[in-house]
């Protein structure tokens, strides 16, 4: 996500499951595992409003599991049933909890039900023609927004009104006609992600399409025609061929999607992105401007697919693709751009310092506010990659950070796997160095 305009309290979902002693009410993550999420969705793009049916299958990973806990939104339950029986649903501050008949047994599979409407709070952008998802999924879906470790699967029905294209998470797999007009697009994720990166987009764009070697890269927008898209979206493939080379990993997607949309939007999705018009440059070229793209795409490496485990570590969705995106700057534009965008990052950071404020990068406490939290685990965390690059030097660093990329794909990390990955290509202790800046404490 773009690194200081979104509006984001972002709370952390707590859980009652690890103090209780008879382990009864959990969060995805901890005390149950959500395996899949299955939703048949219909988007009012005039109303900016949602209805959906929603099966969220599941398994316990303790005994007498009772009370499944998601996050609280504002959408209206209309029915909720577990394995068929009829389930109470209460909303307990930031929690959305759903009561179950019986507690489930650990290792037990079960298949949670939701029927739901209503216009949700945030996540949901729309101009009235058309519609699209930022961020924050669990307010038009039933799941749990800050829960990164729990991955799971993806699968949208999307009903699309005549007339209209979509985008969603993931891949296209059907169309079926409506009748009257419209139709129903069935979207499936590639892999598990986290549920911060479900999302859908509807409207009446245009369509270009590119290739960047295996996958296809296709730009949409209701704001811009196909020779803008073209032109705004035109590096696309060589920032990805220079992404996929340090990351010893290609682009792990089919197909690349980026939604053209007014405004200042940079939002990553799981297979795709949302960009504003006023964050991307009429044309490519222009080193102060064209960092939105870069940023959003590498994300599909860092964040997407090597994912934080925690809050904790955003750092490391965060920061590495604020590093990578200094990184696609020297290739394009040369060293004084790089060097440009680390500046930027050391002088956000200097003014957090200056108003009293500065933390280790896996600090676990809460932030001031959201400016101070992105000079940290944004902008620290892309100086604290240019640190290990010039400790470590070319090789070992580009090393470092491919085994870390390529060991973890698909999965959850924590700061101590960058460690781990970056000891291992360079043959040196780093404990020092970590406990300075990611740590906070001196080692042993
Ligand atoms: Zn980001």
């Amino acid at each position: 996500m773009r690194p200081y305009a979104i509006a984001a309290p972002i709370v952390l979902i707590l859980s009652v499951a690890s103090s209780v002693a008879p382990a009864s009410a959990a969060a995805p993550g901890e005390g149950f595992d959500v395996t899949r999420y299955d939703l048949a969705l219909t988007p009012d793009v005039a109303n900016k409003a949602v209805s959906g049916r929603e099966t969220i299958t599941l398994r316990a990973m303790a005994d007498g599991l009772s009370r499944l806990s998601f996050s609280a939104n504002a959408l209206t339950i209309d029915h909720a049933s577990l394995d068929g029986a009829p389930v109470a649903v209460t909303t307990r501050g930031e929690s959305l909890d759903f009561d179950l008949p019986r507690p489930l047994a650990r290792g037990r599979t079960a298949r949670l039900e939701v029927t739901y409407h209503g216009r949700p709070a945030r996540g949901l952008e729309g101009t009235g023609a058309s519609l699209h998802t930022s961020y924050f999924a669990c307010d038009w879906m039933i799941c749990a927004q800050e829960r990164f470790g729990d991955k799971a699967a993806f699968a949208l029905d999307l009903t699309v009104p005549a007339g209209m294209d979509a985008l969603a998470a993931g891949e296209r797999v059907g169309r079926r006609p409506l009748p009257g007009g419209g139709e129903v697009q069935s979207w499936r994720t590639p892999r598990p992600y986290s549920a911060y990166l479900f999302g859908f987009a509807v409207g009446r764009f245009v369509r270009a399409e590119d290739r960047a070697g295996g996958v296809k890269l296709a730009y949409l927008s209701d704001v811009a025609d196909a020779d803008a898209l073209r032109r705004r979206f035109g590096e696309t493939g060589e920032m990805a061929r220079f992404f996929a080379d340090k990351a010893g990993v290609p682009l792990p997607v089919a197909e690349y999607g980026q939604l053209l949309v007014a405004g200042r939007e940079a939002q990553e999705a799981a297979t795709y992105s949302v960009l504003g018009l006023d964050a991307v440059p009429a044309a490519p070229g222009d080193p102060a401007q064209d960092w939105a793209v870069a940023h959003e795409l590498a994300h599909q490496w860092w964040g997407n697919l090597v994912t934080c485990a925690t809050l904790r570590d955003f750092w490391l969705n965060e920061g590495i693709t604020t590093f990578m995106t200094a990184a696609w700057k020297e290739r394009r534009h040369g060293r004084a751009a790089y060097e440009a965008e680390l500046a930027m990052a050391r002088s956000r950071l200097d003014k957090a310092r200056a108003a009293g404020f500065d933390k280790p990068l896996a600090w676990d406490g809460t932030y001031p506010s959201l400016g101070a939290r992105r000079a940290v685990q944004y902008s620290k965390g892309a100086l604290f990659m240019d640190r290990l690059r010039t400790a470590l030097g070319e090789e070992a660093f580009w090393s470092g950070l491919r085994r870390y990329t390529r060991d973890h794909a698909g999965g959850t990390v924590t700061s101590a796997d960058l460690q781990r990955a970056m000891e291992a290509a360079s043959g040196r202790d780093l404990d020092t160095l970590f406990a300075e800046w990611v740590f906070g404490a001196p080692p042993g």
